[in-house]
């Protein structure tokens, strides 16, 4: 397949592309703004295959998006590109609605008229997947409860009311005029190539460097955690597999406390960092609680039953092993996380298709 990616400098769709080109044949282009969450870095390992390319190209940019797909012909397009910071889309939700709801649409309208270009056997073997979150579900109260495909929508916040949007965007395309939409909504992402900004890269690299290790309220709000190459391995299956007008749920079966992810992180660097920065004897003495997030949702838990009895996909990292390597690669890449953190990784700007 010629597969056309957005967002393939964010974290998931980097690990995605890794995916495509080390272990699959698919020819790979890569669509993105490069806002300061794109790094192109993350995929040195697979930018001098001949399967990948990539265009610096806004999704809202109707004109130069159509070029992109009459020059590239895809055969599906993977959309991940999107303003993804919860505590960012708090503090300024117009560039959410932006890229989120309107930049969405806006693809949706390229997308269509180039689909309904294609000849009737590509037409009928086109896919858009759109790859969405857990997070427009709302919150969980009781323990036992999981969100389920046909959990009713319930968005807290600037950036999950925007996804949800997105969402119902999607499926109207698909139910209106028929674009063959898929749609995956997922948990907590976390592994390599993760941006400081989120939470475990975050508390990693704060302990190295002796920093306070901020958590919101009281620690005890619920996450259900996705080993990102798990997630690109799920994203896979659903654009080769999945059934058109379906979503489909991905998650870790890795609930774990905010608190308990956290001392988890201390734990595993206790072991793989012992030497400390000046001051400390232990990394969890770093741990400082902060003023919750407001709307903060207290439970996500993802029922993913229905991927794993209709397309065969389990997850195969536990929290523990995921966390270990993620914790170890960070240990092995601190050269990354420096051009992150100094800005260094926005010097790059490259591709014309
Ligand atoms: P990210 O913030 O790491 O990457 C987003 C990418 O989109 C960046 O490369 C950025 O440059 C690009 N982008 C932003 N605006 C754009 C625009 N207007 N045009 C083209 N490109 C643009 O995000 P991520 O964590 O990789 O998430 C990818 C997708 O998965 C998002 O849609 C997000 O909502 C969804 N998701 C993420 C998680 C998670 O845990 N990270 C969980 C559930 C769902």
């Amino acid at each position: 397949m010629r597969i056309l990616i957005t967002g393939g400098a964010g974290f998931i769709g980097s690990a995605l592309i890794r995916h495509l080109i080390q272990d699959t044949e698919h020819e790979v282009l890569n669509l993105d703004k490069l806002t300061y969450a794109g790094n192109l870095e993350s995929l040195t390992p697979v930018a001098d295959s001949p399967r990948y390319r990539f265009v610096q190209v806004d999704i809202a940019d109707s004109e130069r998006v159509a070029a992109t797909l009459a020059e590239f012909q895809p055969d599906a397009i993977m959309h991940l590109a999107a303003e993804s910071h919860v505590d960012r889309s708090i503090d300024g939700p117009a560039a959410f609605i932006q890229t989120n709801i309107v930049g969405t649409y806006s693809l949706l309208e390229s997308t269509r008229a180039y689909w309904l270009g294609l000849g009737t056997e590509r037409k009928a073997a086109f896919r858009f997947h759109h790859i969405s979150t857990d997070e427009v579900y709302g919150d969980l109260h009781g323990v036992d409860d999981l969100f389920t495909e046909t959990t009713s929508y319930a968005p807290s916040s600037p950036y999950s009311a925007s996804k949800a949007a997105s969402d119902h965007l999607a499926r109207a395309w698909q139910r209106t005029y028929g674009l063959p939409v898929l749609i995956t909504n997922c948990s907590n992402n976390y592994g390599p190539y993760h941006f400081p900004e989120k939470l475990i890269p975050l508390m990693i690299l704060n302990a190295l460097a002796g920093k306070p290790l901020p958590v919101y309220g009281n620690g005890q709000q619920v996450r259900d955690w996705l080993y990102v190459e798990d997630h690109a391995r799920a994203l896979l299956k659903v654009v080769s597999e999945g059934q058109v007008g379906e979503t489909y749920n991905i998650g870790g079966h890795n609930e774990q406390k905010n608190l308990d992810v956290v001392r988890s992180i201390c734990a595993l660097l206790e072991e793989l960092a012992p030497q400390k920065p000046a001051g400390i004897s232990r990394y969890e003495e770093l741990i400082t609680y902060v003023q919750d997030r407001p709307g903060h949702d207290l439970r996500y838990a993802i029922d993913a039953g229905k991927i794993e009895r209709e397309l065969g996909w389990v997850p195969e990292e536990t929290f523990e092993s995921g966390l270990r390597k993620t914790v170890q690669w960070y240990l092995d890449n601190l050269d990354w996380c420096r051009r992150v953190q100094d800005g260094s990784y926005q010097g790059q700007r490259l591709g014309a298709l």
